[in-house]
């Protein structure tokens, strides 16, 4: 079968694949999944060069940049996986388990 995405919104429940249809690239946006999170990364300013390594490898892009500098974490997306800890050349991101 072969499925036309311009024409989602006509598609009867049973002319969907299995599992799940994205008809919008980028959308992730929309979804907060900060929620599944069991630990958060915390900066160290001190240690931070702004290299924007954390940046680069996220892959939630939740490593919020500004003018250039790295200015916080989007908790609201990032799912804690510790990517950016793991990437960072001067350890300056610090994996802490979330309080429930
Ligand atoms: S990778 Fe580390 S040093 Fe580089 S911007 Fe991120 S926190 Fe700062
Ligand atoms: S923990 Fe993972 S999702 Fe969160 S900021 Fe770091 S790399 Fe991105």
């Amino acid at each position: 079968m072969k499925w036309d995405i311009r024409k989602i919104k006509e598609w009867k429940f049973y002319e969907h694949p299995q599992g799940i249809t994205i008809p919008e690239a980028g959308n992730a946006h929309y979804y907060p999944t900060g929620s599944w999170r069991s630990q958060r990364p915390e900066i160290n300013w001190d240690k931070c060069t702004h290299c924007l390594f954390c940046f680069i490898y996220c892959p939630d892009s939740s490593i919020i940049v500004k003018g250039e500098k790295v200015v916080g974490i989007d908790l609201a997306h990032c799912k804690g996986c510790g990517v950016c800890a793991e990437e960072c050349p001067k350890q300056a991101i610090e994996m802490l388990k979330e309080r429930v």
